[in-house]
């Protein structure tokens, strides 16, 4: 058979990017300590958004994840590319889906070249083609989207069911099945109950 006419039909999971493959919070820690080495950098997180665990300093922050080539530098997650391999494992079709942040008009494309320099050399183009970056993350289609955001726009009229990605800022959202870093021993039971 023709590989174009292959249908993939793997359950589909959604995964997000940043807190999730792509480690924002320590690219925001790293540039900080070099422009502003005033700033104490604080060793908990607590809100979701960076820049309201420092709200002195809450515009500094938001200058930094603003600025050009900071998507495209992120350091990955740890273990995210062993956590994709073990979806893939478990006959699961990941796809990204991940929104650009609107105050950084580079996002969106470093978001892809991201993707391209740590995902495509392992997993090939199969992951940049597919990529979904959009704001509106309940139009699309999968069975879970895992994603460190506690709380999804409009997900009561996702397809999919969300699986928070354990973060400290998210700790305090409780009664959702959660992921503890791509290691978890407990993906597949977590993963297993979403598909139909
Ligand atoms: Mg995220």
């Amino acid at each position: 058979m023709s590989q174009d006419f292959f249908i993939d039909t793997a359950p589909i999971i959604l995964v997000d990017m940043d807190g999730v493959l792509a480690d924002f919070d320590q690219e925001v820690k790293n540039r900080l300590a070099i422009k502003h080495p005033d700033i104490p950098i604080l060793d908990t997180r607590e809100n979701f958004y960076i820049s309201d665990d420092y709200p002195k300093h809450s515009l500094k922050i938001r200058a930094i994840s603003d600025e050009q080539g900071f998507f495209e530098s992120l350091p990955l997650i740890e273990d995210a590319l062993e956590g994709w391999q073990r979806l893939l494992d478990l006959k699961f079709h990941p796809i990204i889906c991940s929104a650009p942040i609107r105050s950084n008009p580079y996002s969106k494309i470093e978001k892809l070249n991201w993707l391209k320099k740590h995902f495509v050399p392992v997993f090939g183009e199969r992951v940049v083609d597919q990529a979904i970056i959009t704001s509106d993350k309940h139009l699309s289609d999968g069975i879970v989207l895992i994603d460190d955001r506690p709380e999804i726009m409009n997900s009561d009229a996702a397809s999919w069911k969300h699986i928070i990605f354990d973060q400290p800022y998210n700790r305090d959202k409780i009664g959702q099945p959660r992921i503890i870093g791509w290691q978890d021993k407990n993906l597949s039971d977590i993963l297993k109950p979403a598909v139909k």
